[in-house]
């Protein structure tokens, strides 16, 4: 690949509900966070495409794991929403392994955005996110969201108090956003798209390859 992905090139590609029917991928990029955090507003926003994300949202894929794509082979990840108030037990567990193993298992994916509100951020279902992320020592990029709420000292301190959490982690970087006002929009552009390109080929073992190699 020589040209960078670029977000606003992105094309919605399909949605999977089982790890076995992850695409082939040389790099994506996924996007975490809890139910209302402001994800798909994020997306929109960082792909210039007005209700792209919102396909995320349509009756029956809100617990899919929907492929944006933004090159050949490159991808834009929006993992399902998590923190439903009252989600039956059987469904948590089939989130918790789907979640679980794609972060854990997943080479293509070359880095995660996890979103949280800035009035709430590091909520326990983030926290497990970051437990099963950052074992692999892969970027985790996190956006302070609707941070338009928050008066200037209120930014001040959250952004404080999150990398102050996170900073015995290297591969943690954290910044506020707003998709209303667009605050640190180009930021998380940049970081993105760096994080994604130029990018090698994914190498082998991919969970979707071992679990085909399971279940021919
Ligand atoms: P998702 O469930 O994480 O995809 O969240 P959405 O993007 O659908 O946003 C949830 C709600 O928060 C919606 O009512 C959005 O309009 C609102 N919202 C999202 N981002 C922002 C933001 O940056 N500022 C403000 N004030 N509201 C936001």
């Amino acid at each position: 690949m020589t040209a960078k992905p670029v977000l606003n090139r992105a094309q919605f590609h399909t949605s999977v509900a089982r790890l076995r029917d992850l695409p082939a991928s040389q790099a994506e990029i996924a996007f975490a966070g809890r139910s209302n955090a402001g994800k798909s507003s994020a997306i929109n926003l960082l792909t210039r495409k007005n209700r792209l994300a919102y396909t995320s949202k349509t009756p029956g894929r809100t617990q899919l794991i929907n492929f944006f794509e933004l090159d050949a082979n490159v991808y834009l990840v929006d993992l399902p929403g998590y923190g439903y108030a009252k989600v039956p037990p059987e469904i948590k567990a089939q989130w918790e392994e789907l979640l679980s193993r794609y972060l854990q298992e997943r080479s293509a994916l070359v880095g995660m955005v996890l979103i949280m509100d800035a009035r709430h951020p590091l909520t326990p279902l983030d926290q497990r996110m970051l437990d099963w992320f950052l074992p692999r020592g892969k970027p985790v990029h996190i956006l302070l969201s609707k941070a338009d709420k928050l008066s200037g000292n209120e930014r001040a301190q959250t952004l404080r108090k999150v990398k102050q959490a996170v900073a015995e982690h290297a591969s943690v970087s954290v910044q506020l956003f707003s998709s209303l006002s667009r605050m640190g929009a180009e930021e998380a552009a940049e970081r993105i798209e760096s994080l994604l390109g130029p990018v090698e080929p994914a190498e082998g073992n991919d969970v979707a390859e071992v679990l085909a190699a399971q279940h021919p």
